[in-house]
């Protein structure tokens, strides 16, 4: 974090489902989830600038992302800049490296550094807990995003219980070259109808005594379910980072993001020169998980 008088810059990091369960749906028509959620090393870079004019002037550099009230960024913005009654206004700017509409919480985890941004450009002293509340009303997954590390994620996402850092591990990350919406994963999801379901309890207690294979032998996704069906191309990468040395792989969140969890670094590398070889996908990364102190 770097903070001067009126300014502060913040990094804003991905995430990946470790294991995604959908319990039910609920009448209200949200869905109730059973989530393992780890920080990755991927982040978009926010600054903020305060400035006398109110108003909230946000720029995206090249991505095509919107600047007004369909960015979360700006919803975040406008509902502390109201709760907090802040006067002034602030200029914001993004830089987008985390994929998006990818199963990977870019805009969430934005809307998220917008809460820790105005923490401290404008000294408003919100407690973690004030600000996951706030959070929530942006999205589901942004008081996780608040919060980083590895949690358990329950209720429609709002409910988060911290976990510790699983072992140091290396991490393949792809995301095919296809948009995924969110609500059309769910709405076509039938969580009554699902056939197996993942072991999050037992993923908990691998973590809890570091057992990378006791981890890496309980990733499931459900929402694989609905994708992979609409995206062949997610199983084809799955399948070569586990041809490729991939303890195992998994597809985050909604997809179409791809991860696969590597003990050596040669094979990630590998796999990733073969992943953009062929063609499966264009954004692909070789990082760690990120557990901040
Ligand atoms: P999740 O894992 O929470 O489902 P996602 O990675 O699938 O998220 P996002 O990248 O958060 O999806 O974005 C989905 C849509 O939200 C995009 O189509 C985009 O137009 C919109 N959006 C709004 N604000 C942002 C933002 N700051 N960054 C990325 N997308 C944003």
């Amino acid at each position: 974090m770097i903070r001067t008088m009126d300014f502060v810059e913040r990094k804003a990091y991905a995430k990946i489902n470790l294991g995604l369960d959908v319990l039910r749906r609920r009448m209200d028509g949200y869905h109730e989830v059973k989530m393992i959620m780890q920080t990755v090393d991927i982040w978009d870079r926010l600054t903020f600038t305060a400035c006398e004019e109110p108003g909230i002037e946000l720029s995206v550099g090249n991505a095509a992302l919107p600047v007004g009230k369909d960015n979360l960024i700006y919803r975040a913005a406008e509902l502390i800049t109201k709760e907090k009654n802040i006067k002034q206004g602030v200029r914001i700017t993004l830089e987008k490296n985390i994929p998006v509409a990818a199963g990977m919480a870019g805009g969430s985890t934005d809307a998220a550094a917008v809460f820790h941004g105005f923490n401290e450009l404008f000294d408003l002293f919100m407690s973690l807990e004030e600000m996951k509340k706030l959070g929530v009303k942006i999205g589901a997954d942004v008081p996780y995003c608040i919060m980083g590390g590895t949690a358990l994620s329950e209720g429609i996402g709002e409910i988060l219980t911290p976990l510790p850092a699983p072992p140091a591990c290396v991490l393949l990350v792809a995301k095919p070259d296809t948009d995924v919406s969110t609500k059309f994963v769910y709405e076509n999801l039938h969580a009554d109808k699902l056939e197996s379901h993942p072991d999050i309890d037992g993923m908990i207690e691998a973590i809890e005594t570091g057992d990378l294979r006791g981890i890496t032998g309980r990733m499931e996704n459900v929402l694989e379910t609905v994708t992979i069906r609409e995206y062949p191309v997610i199983e084809k990468i799955k399948e070569l980072m586990k041809m490729e040395g991939a303890e195992s792989a998994l597809m985050s969140g909604s997809g179409p993001t791809v991860f696969g969890i590597f003990t050596e670094r040669e094979a990630a590398q590998r796999a990733a020169d073969q992943i953009r070889r062929q063609e499966l996908a264009q954004q692909v990364f070789v990082t760690r998980f990120y557990n901040a102190g």
